[in-house]
């Protein structure tokens, strides 16, 4: 555990009011790892092996091993995932792909970017999760796919949703890129879909030093698929097979996630203790929800989210004492401006509504201390709206 500095203003009558605590802290978690964090990169840089090098293909059979799946496909983002997992499947213009409201807006670009149509149905009001109860209301005839995301790490209910997918001949493809080593039932997430996507931007549980992401799938020609559209289209070098893309994973990158793999379960772990210290620090605050955890699942709490009736003057009273918290999220996708054109009215998905006005997301990473979460609760305890 490294312990976070703590700025405490000694001369002010607020002593030990002000305590600056991150959202994220990516550089405690470099310090417990530098040396070999900076061998790795040394060794890439050394080697000039820059572009889809012998790191990524290792890489890619590590991830593949731990989220037990035959394939692993390492690419640019996690948005980039989502995208070419669906073009894999042949999903484009006037297909329709059912997901969720209330997440990052990745999830819809990456169905927007193959020219398919978003179809959001509501998410359950525990969990925050795509609610499976809605699926056969949103079918039609040019459904394609169900694209469920396993939101703040929680996997979704995704039992119920393959046995949708299977019952009406859709695609499933995971939008896991919150929910890296989250398990249901005792399977990682990752491994129920047709294809599933990773993120591995900075300040997600498995984060790159930059921008990368995973696709891992099972079927052996779409993973082969996707490691043509990712480099440019080519079978072998400038033989284009397919219109593609250049959309790969530098071996930089992979040499970072690969030194930081073998700790994923650790981290996961040090959250999940962090999260039952807020539990337990805000359980008498009648005001406050504390996230629900479905059963039979491993929740890896990306993001610790909270329910608060004044979310606006809590962030704002946070801020003050030198909390950073955030907001995951405060339009929903149906509601950006750049979605008018699917005339998806206000009103329309009142779980996803009401969540992005009374959601916020308190400040969550492996190396947290229980002093900084008590502090935090607190912080909240005192607030009066
Ligand atoms: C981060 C994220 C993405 C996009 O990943 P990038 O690597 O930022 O492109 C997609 N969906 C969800 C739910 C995410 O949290």
């Amino acid at each position: 555990m490294i312990e976070q500095s703590c700025t405490a203003v000694l001369a002010s009558p607020i002593v030990n009011q002000l305590m600056k605590i991150d959202f994220v802290d990516l550089k405690a978690q470099y310090a417990s790892i530098s040396q070999e964090v900076d061998d790795a990169i040394h060794r890439v840089v050394a080697a000039s092996d820059f572009v889809l090098g012998k790191d990524v293909e290792l890489f890619e059979q590590e991830f593949a091993a731990y989220c037990g799946v035959a394939h692993a496909v390492g690419v640019d983002s996690g948005t980039s995932a989502l995208e070419l997992a669906l073009r894999a499947y042949d999903i484009g213009a006037g297909d329709e792909v059912i997901t969720v409201s209330h997440t990052f807006s990745a999830t819809a670009f990456a169905i927007s970017a193959t020219a398919a149509r978003p179809v959001f149905v509501d998410v359950d009001a525990r969990t925050y999760n795509m609610n499976p109860a809605l699926l056969e209301a949103a079918i039609t005839p040019r459904t394609k796919a169900i694209m469920p995301v396993h939101l703040y790490g929680q996997p979704a209910d995704i039992d119920k949703i393959a046995r949708v997918a299977r019952q009406h001949n859709l695609l499933l493809i995971e939008d896991a890129c919150q929910a890296h080593g989250a398990s249901y039932q005792g399977r990682r997430v990752g491994s129920f879909g047709d294809a599933a996507a990773f993120s591995f931007y900075p300040g997600k549980n498995l984060g790159a030093y930059g921008d990368g992401g995973m696709i891992v799938a099972n079927n052996e020609s779409v993973a082969e698929k996707l490691r043509i559209l990712r480099n440019c289209g080519q079978s072998e070098k400038y033989k284009h097979v397919m219109v593609g893309f250049n959309r790969r994973l530098d071996s930089l990158q992979a040499a970072v996630l690969r030194v930081k793999l073998p700790h994923l379960d650790t981290w996961n772990d040090a959250r999940r203790n962090a999260a039952q210290l807020y539990n337990d620090f805000l359980k008498d605050d009648e005001r406050v929800v504390t996230p629900n955890q479905g059963e039979n699942r491993t929740h890896v709490y990306h993001l610790y989210v909270i329910q608060h009736p004044n979310r606006n003057g809590l962030l704002a009273n946070l801020r003050d004492h030198g909390i950073s918290a955030g907001l995951h999220y405060p339009t929903p996708v149906h509601l950006q401006p750049c979605y008018e054109f699917l005339n998806v009215p206000r009103g329309s998905l009142p779980v996803t509504e009401s969540f992005a006005s009374r959601v916020i997301s308190l400040p969550m990473y492996p190396e947290l201390t229980r002093e900084q979460i008590r502090f935090v609760c607190d912080r909240i305890k005192q607030f009066s709206i």
